[in-house]
């Protein structure tokens, strides 16, 4: 049992099926598609789709379930304990590009994208780095530029898009005035049938596999002045919903590590070295303890995030401590679990090294908790540090 979980949880319906999705459907198939770098099958997206997963924190009249933020992170953790490419499918639509459509989009764009992603049917990607752009994401240099007729033509190179190549539509930031760094930034909605959009080769990272990762060229791609989401000064309106992107990744991490604890705590008990089980050893204990404590501080400041945010934005500062702690406890807490399996947990039959290499993605993923940590000293000071002066 998690120690969170002794208080009453107001959502135990939902996080019972999710555990049970998790378990029965995807856990048996989770590392068979990792080693394979199988993509997450079209159909179970639309499977997901179906239990309501894909439109929990989305509203009703899109066919979601218009549910509080932290609903959608209760599903998220449950799939991505057993699964992280099905639980990445309930992030994207929940906390990525499609929550940012939903918060900052018009009407027509809500209507005309929103549905179809609740049901599986079509997903949407983000495309903000590039290749000399990661955590200066100001320096992109993608361009969009407006004809008379009223179409933008967009050229430029996407990097480590994750589902690129997969996704039917990207939100994609782009350069829209020649005005320099944030301030010429703004966003587009590109489909990925528009001609003049192709992909890079797949990825072989790491982790994350089962979640494609590609570049994403734009070759004078036309795109209507209707699928403007933001024009340019539009930067940290961008970044601020962007901020529940980053509640779902810390979630990504957070049921990394709870996974992790999880099997370590099973393991311990069951090991026998000198006559006795693992957990008899003083030192295991501590170091059981240690990541019982990594595990729970990562869940307290994620879960105040993401009940301050309810229904809205969550506080920048609360999500970067979030986001820097479980990043970081994920990477910790797998590495132990790993020290306390052994042999074992340097084997692929026991699903520790895969927790372990998806544990560092997730801490890329979303700005690195070092320019996280740059954000927490500038929130909590009132005050922006320029990186380039
Ligand atoms: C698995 C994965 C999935 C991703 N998915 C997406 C996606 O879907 N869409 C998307 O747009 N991008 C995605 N990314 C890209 C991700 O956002 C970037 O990798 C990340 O922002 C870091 O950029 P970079 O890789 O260029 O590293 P760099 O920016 O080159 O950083 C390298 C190192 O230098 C440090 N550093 C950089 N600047 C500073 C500074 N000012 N002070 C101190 N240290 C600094 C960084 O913290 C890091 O440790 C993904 C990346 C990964 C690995």
């Amino acid at each position: 049992m998690q120690p969170s979980e002794s208080a009453p949880d107001a959502y135990r319906e939902i996080r019972e099926l999710a555990r049970t999705v998790a378990r029965e459907r995807y856990a048996p198939k989770a590392a068979a598609w990792d080693a394979a770098r199988t993509r997450f099958p079209k159909q179970e997206r639309a499977y997901l789709g179906e239990l309501g997963f894909l439109g929990i924190a989305l509203p009703e009249r899109y066919g979601g379930s218009g549910s509080p933020l932290i609903e959608a992170l209760v599903v998220i953790e449950e799939l991505a304990k057993e699964c992280r490419p099905a639980a990445f499918q309930a992030f994207e639509a929940n906390t990525g590009p499609a929550q940012v459509v939903n918060l900052l989009g018009t009407e027509q764009q809500r209507e005309r994208y929103l549905p179809s992603i609740v049901k599986g049917e079509r997903t949407m990607a983000v495309a903000i780095s590039e290749p000399d752009a990661g955590s200066a994401a100001t320096d992109m240099t993608t361009r969009a530029k407006l004809s008379a007729n009223g179409t933008y033509t967009l050229n430029g190179t996407k990097r480590w898009i994750s589902n690129g190549g997969e996704a039917e539509i990207y939100l994609v930031y782009t350069r829209l005035s020649d005005e320099p760094g944030s301030k010429g930034i703004g966003a587009l909605i590109v489909e990925a049938d528009r001609p003049g959009v192709s992909f890079g080769a797949q990825e072989r990272l790491m982790g994350f596999r089962g979640i494609p990762s590609a570049d994403v060229i734009f070759d004078d791609v036309e795109v209507p002045e209707e699928n403007l989401l933001i024009g340019a000064g539009g930067f940290r309106r961008l970044f601020s919903a962007f901020s529940i992107e980053r509640l779902g990744n810390s979630t990504m991490s957070l049921a990394i590590g709870q996974a992790a604890l999880d099997r370590t705590i099973e393991y311990v008990q069951q090991r026998m070295q000198f006559g006795k089980p693992l957990i008899e050893f003083q030192s295991v204990q501590m170091t059981l303890a240690d990541m019982v404590m990594d595990v729970e501080a990562a869940r307290q400041l994620l879960y105040r995030a993401a009940r301050n945010a309810g229904t809205g934005l969550p506080n920048p500062l609360e999500v970067s401590l979030a986001k820097t702690t479980a990043n970081e406890m994920a990477k910790r807490v797998t590495d132990l679990a790993m020290q306390l399996h052994g042999g074992n947990g340097y084997t692929e039959e026991y699903g520790i090294e895969r927790l372990h290499r998806d544990s560092h993605g997730w801490a890329l993923a979303g700005g690195t908790p070092t320019m996280q940590r740059i954000r927490i000293v500038s929130e909590l000071l009132g005050r922006g540090f320029d990186q380039r002066r």
